[in-house]
Formats: C-alpha cells, structure tokens, sequence
C-alpha cells in the first residue's frame, strides 16, 4: 500500500514525485509507457515562458511566472542546460501594435519583470532576420530556452533517489475507493493501493478525472496537436531570442527559437484532432508552419531540416490549469489540462501540489533529502587535457557511438546504469542525445543496440526504439534463421 499514487511520469507527474520526495511518505508513480518523458512532454517548443500570455489573476498565469522564477536555481540543482535568451513578441501589421501594449499590460499584472515595447529599429538591432515589415516588438527577458527531455527525466531520477517508486509499462485501467476508504487502481499489472491519488495523466488526464467524478463533473480534454520542424546546429543562430508572433485565440502561434542545445526549431501549429495516441505530423501542416513561421522571420534555412515531430497539448475549453481535489472524490487530487506553459509551470505544479498534500496529509519533512543530482557526464565540457585524462582512466569515452553530436560510450554507459536508466534507443537519446543529430541516428543506432544487449541482457528482437511494439529486429533474416542474429 503507497500514501500517494502518481498516475503519469510527465513533467508534472515527475515535478510533483520531486517534491513529495521531500517528506516521509511512501510514493508510486505508475506510468503506462516505458520510460519517463514519453507524453507531451517530449514533444514542445522547450520555452520556458515570461508569463505574459495567460489571463491575469488566472492559476495558468501565477504557476507559469512562478515556474520561470524557479528555473534557475532547479536547472542549477539538478545540473540541467537552462538558458535565458528573451523573447520577442513581433507586430508586422500597424494596425496591430495595441496589441502589443495588451500583452505587455498583462504581463505586467502577472509580475512579468522587465517587459519593453520595442520600435521596428530597436527590434532590428537585436535581430536582423526579423521580417523586413516588422512595425514593434514586445521583448521579455526572461524568456528561456530549455532541455524538456533533462528537465523531465532530472526531476524523476531526483524523486527516485529519494525513494519515490516508479512502476512503467503500467497503465491505469480503473479506480474505484473501496469500503476500506482506499483507493484500489486496477492496472494491466494489477492491483495497486493508495491513500491519495495524483492524476497527471497528460492528454488522458480526463479519461482518468471521469473514472472518479460525479456525472455533472465530467471534463474533456481535447488533443491539440502542434507539428514542428527542427533545423540543423549549422543555422541555429539565425535568431538568438525566441521571436513568436502576436497570439491568437489558438495559442502562441509559430515560433521560430534556438534551442538550448543550438539548432533552430520552428513550430508549432495548432490542429484539434480526436485522437490521443495522433502525434503524425502532416504535410499540410508543415507547410502551414513554414509559411506563417516566414511572416515573421526572413530567409529560414528550411533546407536545413533534420527532423520533424509533432506533440498533443491537454487543451479543455476553459483553457485554465485544472489542480485540486476532485468534488465528491476525497483524497483524489486532479493535476489535468496542463497544456503550454506546463513545461514552464512544472516546478510549481510540483510545488503546489506538494504543499497541497503535506496539508491534507500531515505529512513531514526528510532529515537526509537530497536536492542535487549530477546529469550524465559531458566529456564536451572538459578541456582536452580533462578529456585525455578520463580516456585514460575509462576507455569507454574515447569510443565515439554517436558522431553527429560526439557521444561517447561512457555517456551511454552511465545513461544505462544511472537511476531510472535507459532501456531504449529513445531512452539513450534523450538522456545523451545519441541519435539526436543531422543524421538521426542512421549511424549510431545499431551501435547503441550492441550496448544494450550487452549490458542489459536484452535479445536483440526485445530491444525498441521507445518501448511497447517499437521493436526494431523482427526475426532473423531468412539466410540465418536458426543461425546468428
Ligand atoms: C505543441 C506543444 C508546444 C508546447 N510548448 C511549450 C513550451 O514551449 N513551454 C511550455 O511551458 N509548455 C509547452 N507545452 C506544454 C507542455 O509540454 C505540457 O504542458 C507538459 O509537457 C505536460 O506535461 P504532463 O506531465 O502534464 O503530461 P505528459 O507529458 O503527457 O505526461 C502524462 C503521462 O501520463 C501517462 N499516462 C497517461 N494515461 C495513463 C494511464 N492510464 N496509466 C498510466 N500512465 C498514463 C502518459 O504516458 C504520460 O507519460 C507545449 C505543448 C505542446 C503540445
């Protein structure tokens, strides 16, 4: 039996693990996939957001600003890239610059710091690409970028040292509170018992909502898919700060930033789909991004594509967070349409939720937390003198696996045997970007392959690509069957 049951390893899930990690309680989280970071939160923008777009006075607005202000010391703590960039809001029609003026008053309400209206020359100054009809900008510094899969995984692993349970590959099938006054979870790897349950189920934190809500409190949550393009490290610096246009009643619209680790991402669109498994990409839409990403920015280098994706926003009709016990469902605690800023709010959602639940259930502090972690070592940063050392002592840096992005066998190693390791060719990827670069993964994926069927034991059939049926060896080939594989 846990006190709490965390249902999904997504940013808010891991947030909230991290600071329940704090206190005396014995916790789960109970994740459907294989990994942690294997919802929405893999698929975003990474922007951690100023905090000027959300309704002032709404939960959206105070845990997105909160979140920002929290950033700098987590990203610090958990040794994760943050980087404060500033971002720019771009007009090019003049009959939209009080719009600007809008945003920037509400950001101002929200407790955004340091807003500015720029006029079209200041906004050239400190970005030539801008469009060539730019009319002003609203520039925030602080804006930043971010490693969404780090931000994730670091604040898993951090809880996961702390003792927070983790149970992947268990999907949540039911909950019922028993006579017992507990909540019995019924998953397709049994029963489990809890008295306090998390629902931070992404873009099913509705399905899971219905299954304890009384019928006149039933939610919906709506996926709204978001395609993108990422561009080459070659043309990562064509802007510095992330440049979106004026919003819309849609979203943010498509953003053209560098990304923390330096390519240039363009996207996303904004498309309501049924489907909450639906994250394609199309080429209508990649063409629909290009060419509003166009009206602000000039000459993007799309040429330099390495990749394209797409992610599902929670999006419900009110468009506001939804955090708090359940009505009529004591003890069951709703964390559900976390759509954008959630990657930006996560910290707070953490820290919300977390002092939600020491209140109601008494809970008090560990005398040995631990709220530091070290991520996987980056050979990249070390001088060649430190680097020429380390070879020495662990050959296994000196084995380049992943040549785009210069990872190492010993990055792969330690992504494998470090807390809440990697079991996959995603797994390793997002905890040290093999596999992440212009050639995506071509090269390095047989590679990793061979280490994790060495170190894991794993048959090459059973290895995938991100869990379930992502297999990547079917069967042996017809010349070797019953022979080598
Ligand atoms: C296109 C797009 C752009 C965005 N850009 C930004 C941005 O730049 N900045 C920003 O701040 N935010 C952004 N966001 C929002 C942000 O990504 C999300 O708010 C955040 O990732 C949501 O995290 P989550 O943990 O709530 O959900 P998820 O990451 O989806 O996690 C939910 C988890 O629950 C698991 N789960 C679901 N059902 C079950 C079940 N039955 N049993 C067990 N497990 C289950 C899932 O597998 C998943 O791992 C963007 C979102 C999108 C889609």
């Amino acid at each position: 039996m846990y006190d709490v049951i965390i249902i999904g390893a997504g940013v808010s899930g891991s947030a909230i693990a991290r600071e329940l990690s704090r206190f005396e309680a014995n916790v789960c989280v109970l994740e459907k996939c294989e990994d942690v970071c294997e919802g929405t939160s893999k698929a975003n923008s990474a922007i951690v957001h100023a905090g000027f777009d959300a309704a002032a006075g709404s939960l959206m607005a105070k845990l997105n600003v909160r979140g920002n202000e929290m950033m700098d010391d987590l990203c610090r703590d958990l040794d994760i890239p943050f980087k404060r960039n500033g971002s720019m809001v771009v007009c090019i029609h003049k009959e939209a610059l009080p719009g600007l003026q809008e945003l920037y008053d509400r950001g101002v309400k929200n407790g955004v710091k340091g807003l500015k209206i720029l006029t079209r020359e200041e906004a050239l100054e400190m970005e030539p690409n801008l469009s060539d009809n730019v009319e002003g900008a609203l520039y925030a510094p602080t804006g930043g970028i971010i490693c969404p899969f780090k931000l994730c995984i670091a604040m898993a692993e951090n809880a996961n040292v702390n003792g927070v349970d983790f149970r992947f590959n268990t999907k949540v099938e039911n909950i019922k509170k028993d006579e017992d006054g507990l909540w019995h979870i019924r998953t397709n790897n049994g029963e489990y018992v809890s008295r306090y349950v998390v629902n931070a189920a992404g873009v099913y934190s509705g399905v899971i909502h219905n299954m304890v809500s009384k019928d006149d409190d039933k939610i919906e949550i709506i996926p709204r898919r978001g395609d993108y393009c990422l561009l080459d490290k070659e043309v990562g610096n064509h802007v510095s700060h992330t440049i979106f246009p004026q919003p819309t009643n849609l979203g943010k619209g498509v953003l053209v930033s560098p990304t923390v680790h330096g390519n240039l991402i363009v996207g996303p669109t904004a498309i309501d789909i049924e489907d909450k498994e639906g994250t394609n990409t199309t080429a209508d839409g990649i063409n629909d991004l290009i060419a509003k990403a166009n009206d602000h920015v000039k000459n993007l280098p799309m040429r330099k594509v390495i990749t394209s994706f797409a992610g599902l926003r929670a999006h419900e009709a009110r468009h506001e967070f939804i955090i708090g016990e359940v009505d009529g469902a004591p003890h069951f605690i709703d964390c559900a349409a976390i759509e954008s800023p959630g990657l930006t709010s996560s910290p707070a959602i953490g820290e919300m939720v977390g002092n939600m639940l020491k209140e109601m259930m008494g809970l008090t502090p560990k005398a040995n937390w631990i709220s530091t972690r070290k991520d996987v070592m980056n050979p990249a940063d070390l001088s060649v003198e430190e680097r020429n050392e380390l070879i020495k002592k662990n050959p296994a840096y000196g084995n380049i696996i992943c040549r785009c992005e210069s990872i190492s066998e010993g990055e792969i190693l330690d992504a494998i045997h470090r807390p809440l390791g990697a079991r996959s060719l995603d797994g390793v990827k997002r905890r040290t970007r093999a596999g992440m670069g212009r050639c995506q993964a071509g090269f390095c994926s047989p590679k990793t392959m061979e280490i994790l069927h060495r170190e894991l034991g794993l048959e090459y059939e059973e290895i995938t690509k991100s869990g379930g049926r992502s297999n990547i060896v079917i069967e042996r080939t017809k010349n070797q069957k019953g022979g080598e594989k």
